[in-house]
């Protein structure tokens, strides 16, 4: 099956707000397995989106409209498409008393024009809106050729799509989906380029998504049954842990921080953080997960060398002859945390998130990331240069995340080098001599 989206709104051709909605109907169509052609945006005109109705209907067997459901004169979606698909609409007495009541029940009167919402195909079918008051609705013409529209509100069209929408489809495409997700670190090429033929598999199918310092892998399987879908899924993912092993943090979780206090609810542990750089980006991401006061202790963000010194007992000698973004003081900064903040494990960052302050030895997107428990202390450098400040913040949260992550769960660590607490303190350099520990992408 071959579909097309359109998108109403003359708002959307002014740039006054984002097509979300063509990016999660895109996702979801493919998802079921429907080739998506075409993505169109066009404003509030009847004429123009006859024309397009038309062209688009020549080509593919489905359109899914968003936008121009509402009660206002540029409303227009749902008459011209009727038209288009040999359709014409009556009023539904069902329907009004539904706007009529959602009006009651907001305590609000209801405007005349909202009647036009209340009208339905007369061949085709109606798709009820439990969160708004326009209803969706359903053409189709003699030839099998369909037009789904949606209203434009991102909150209605998602839970509509969801529950009236999808099923419909998916029962003519044949059977049921599931989906999960597996989160991997790492970066997509790589990670692509390794998985290879993993990702052009007809059923299960796997996506890759790249997100902010980790990437996402959709895998979807029709079956059936739910159950067997799900089994399907669970057995294809098997080959990416295969693959990417420890790389692979987990399933159908919102963050990387979930997974991480998680692991150290499991394991009875508690952390804190020392941050410079990221300015406590760390912190900030571990108290978002609900029950993480179980876990967290304490973020210190240290942001003058001042301020490391005092709350963390970074050496003031080291400061000066190793400078802030260093891994002597990484080091010394965990330390510091573990013990000020009694916890068992703790994470400290300091690096150069620019746009300034970089220099040749120490450029932008350098950063050092330092952990300590009672049994030793690691660095790690991450070189995550020539890009734009939020995004150095936000990969090196990660990358502490996943060191804490890999400490807790007992995972080896990937280019991290281990030290006692007494060499950190010491902040000699013949330490560091030898190959430093590089950050991987
Ligand atoms: P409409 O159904 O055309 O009256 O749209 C109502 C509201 O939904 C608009 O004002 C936007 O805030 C939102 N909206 C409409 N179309 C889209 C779209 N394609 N993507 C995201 N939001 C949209
Ligand atoms: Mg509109």
């Amino acid at each position: 099956m071959t579909a097309e989206i359109i998108a109403v709104g003359t708002e959307l051709l002014l740039g006054d707000i984002l097509n979300t909605n063509a990016q999660y109907l895109s996702r979801e169509l493919a998802d079921l397995g429907i080739t998506v052609l075409h993505q169109h945006v066009i404003g509030d005109n009847a004429g123009r989106l006859a024309q397009l109705v038309e062209e688009a209907k020549s080509r593919s067997d489905l359109l899914v409209f968003s936008g121009g459901l509402g009660p206002t004169a540029d409303d227009l979606t749902k008459e011209t498409v009727a038209a288009c698909y040999g359709d014409t609409l009556r009023f539904d007495a069902e329907e009004m008393e539904k706007i009529e009541d959602f009006y009651r029940r907001t305590g609000r009167k209801m405007p005349e024009n909202n009647r036009k919402q209340a009208m339905v195909p007369v061949k085709g079918r109606k798709i009820p809106n439990h969160h708004g008051t326009a209803p969706g609705v359903w053409f189709e013409d003699e030839g099998g050729r369909c037009a789904v529209l949606m209203p434009g509100p991102p909150h209605e069209l998602k839970a509509m799509w969801r529950e009236g929408v999808r099923p419909l489809l998916a029962e003519r495409t044949g059977g049921t989906l599931h989906s999960i997700t597996l989160h991997v670190i790492g970066g997509e090429s790589t990670l692509e380029a390794k998985g290879g033929k993993l990702f052009a598999n007809e059923n299960p199918t796997a996506a890759i998504y790249a997100k902010t310092g980790e990437c996402h892998i959709r895998i979807t399987a029709r079956a059936k049954d739910v159950e067997t879908a799900e089994v399907m899924c669970h057995q294809y993912a098997e080959n990416f842990y295969a693959l990417y092993g420890d790389a692979v943090y987990d399933e159908d979780v919102p963050g990387l921080e979930y997974t991480v206090v998680r692991l150290l609810a499991q394991k009875g542990w508690t952390a804190a953080t020392a941050e410079s750089c990221t300015g406590g980006l760390v912190a900030e991401r571990m108290t978002r997960v609900p029950g993480s006061s179980g876990v967290f202790r304490f973020g210190f963000v240290t942001y003058a060398n001042e301020a490391k010194e005092k709350l963390l007992g970074v050496s003031h000698e080291v400061l000066e002859a190793k400078g802030a973004v260093s891994p002597e003081v990484a080091a010394q900064m965990a330390l510091g945390a573990l013990k000020n903040g009694e916890a068992d494990v703790a994470v400290a960052l300091t690096g150069i998130a620019g746009p300034d302050g970089g220099t040749e030895e120490k450029p932008v997107g350098l950063v050092w990331v330092g952990a300590a428990t009672k049994d030793g202390v690691w660095v790690k450098k991450l070189t995550l240069g020539s890009r734009d400040r939020e995004s150095i913040r936000q990969r090196a949260s990660q990358y502490a995340l996943d060191l804490v992550r890999r400490l807790t769960a007992g995972l080896p660590l990937r280019h991290a080098r281990a030290l006692t607490a007494e060499e950190a303190l010491a902040g000699d350099a013949a330490l560091w001599a030898g190959p430093a520990p590089e950050g991987e992408d």
